[in-house]
C-alpha cells in the first residue's frame, strides 16, 4: 500500500485527505482497465478491462468476478436514476442498458442513419437524460462514417442529438451535482484539456471555455464529488480541482490511471482504474451521484 499518496498544492486539499488511508492495489493482471461504476444492485464496483472483451465485478471479501464476457468491448459504465448500468460498447458501437432482469436494450447505435464512431464514456441527468461522447479509439479510421466525433444528448423520449461537435477525440464526461455544468475533456494530443459548459435550460450546453489544460497524461475520465470537486485521470495519479478549475491536489497512483468512480456503501472511496491494476483509496468526501440515497 502506497502510505503517503496525497500531494497538497493547496491548503483546502485537507478537506478530501482521509489520513489513515493509502492507495490499496484491490487487483491486478489486467490489460487495460476503464469504465468504473459502484453498483448497489450488483453489490460492487463494475468496470471493464476493454481489449480483454470482459466486465467485471469487484466485491469487498470476495475480489473480482466476471461480470459479462464478451461485453463488446465495453469502456465507460454509469448509472441511471433507477440504479441500472448504461454501458457504452466499443466493439458494438453502442450504448445499452442493462435491465433488473439482466436483458439489454439498445439505448442509441446511429445518428442520422450512420453507425456511431465508438461511444466511449457517458454521464446520467436526474430526468435520465444521458449525455455521451463518441471518438473513434474503437474503430479503424475507414470504419468512421459520422462526420465528426460529437458529444451526445439522449433525451428521456430517445431524441438523439449532436450537442457539441467541434471535439477532436471527446472523452471522459459527467455533470456538476447541481446539474448546471456539463464537463467534457478531450484526449486529442494538441488538446489533452478539458472542457466545461454552462446548460441552458438543462438542455444545451453554452458558454464553452477549458476549464483545465491536464499534463503530463490526459483526462480520460473524471468524477465529481457531492461538493462539485473534479476527480480526474491524469499522467501522475488523480488531479482534485475545484469547480473553478484550481488544482487542489494530486493522488499518486503506481500506474497511469485512465478513470475514477466513487463508491463504498457511504460513497466515500475512490476507485481507480489504472491500466493493469484495479486501485481504491479513502477519502473524507462523498461522491456525487444520480441515485437518490445511493449512499448510506
Ligand atoms: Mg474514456
Amino acid at each position: 500500500m502506497n502510505r503517503n499518496p496525497f500531494v497538497p498544492l493547496r491548503e483546502d486539499f485537507a478537506d478530501i485527505v482521509n489520513d489513515r488511508s493509502g492507495v490499496r492495489l484491490l487487483q491486478d493482471g489486467f490489460q487495460f482497465l476503464e469504465g468504473p461504476v459502484w453498483s448497489p444492485a450488483a453489490g460492487g464496483l463494475i468496470f471493464s478491462d476493454i481489449p480483454a472483451d470482459t466486465m467485471y465485478l469487484w466485491r469487498e471479501g470476495q475480489g473480482c468476478s466476471v461480470f459479462r464476457t464478451p461485453s463488446r468491448h465495453a469502456n465507460g459504465n454509469a448509472l441511471d436514476p433507477q440504479g441500472r448500468l448504461l454501458t457504452c460498447e466499443h466493439g458494438s458501437r453502442r450504448v445499452t442498458r442493462t435491465e433488473t432482469d439482466g436483458s439489454i436494450t439498445v439505448l442509441a447505435d446511429r445518428f442520422d442513419g450512420k453507425p456511431l464512431n465508438s461511444p466511449n464514456d457517458l454521464t446520467v441527468q436526474s430526468d435520465g437524460t444521458v449525455w455521451f461522447t463518441d471518438p473513434p479509439y474503437g474503430i479503424e479510421p475507414e470504419q468512421q462514417e459520422l462526420d465528426g466525433r460529437f458529444v451526445f444528448r439522449l433525451a428521456p423520449d430517445g431524441m438523439l442529438e449532436a450537442v457539441l461537435t467541434d471535439f477532436v477525440k471527446p472523452n471522459g464526461i459527467a455533470l456538476s451535482p447541481d446539474e448546471r455544468v456539463l464537463y467534457v475533456s478531450d484526449t486529442e494530443d494538441a488538446r489533452h484539456h478539458i472542457r466545461c459548459f454552462r446548460l441552458q435550460d438543462g438542455v444545451r450546453p453554452v458558454d464553452g471555455d477549458i476549464f483545465r489544460i491536464i499534463g503530463p497524461g490526459k483526462s480520460d475520465g473524471f468524477r465529481l464529488d457531492e461538493s462539485g470537486r473534479l476527480f480526474t485521470s491524469a499522467g501522475e495519479g488523480i488531479w482534485v480541482l475545484d469547480a473553478a478549475g484550481a488544482l487542489l491536489g494530486k493522488i499518486q497512483v503506481p500506474e497511469v490511471p485512465s478513470n475514477c468512480a466513487f463508491g463504498g456503501s457511504d460513497g466515500r472511496t475512490l476507485f481507480i482504474t489504472a491500466r493493469t491494476g484495479l486501485y481504491a483509496i479513502d477519502l473524507s468526501v462523498r461522491g456525487a451521484s444520480v441515485v437518490p440515497g445511493i449512499w448510506a
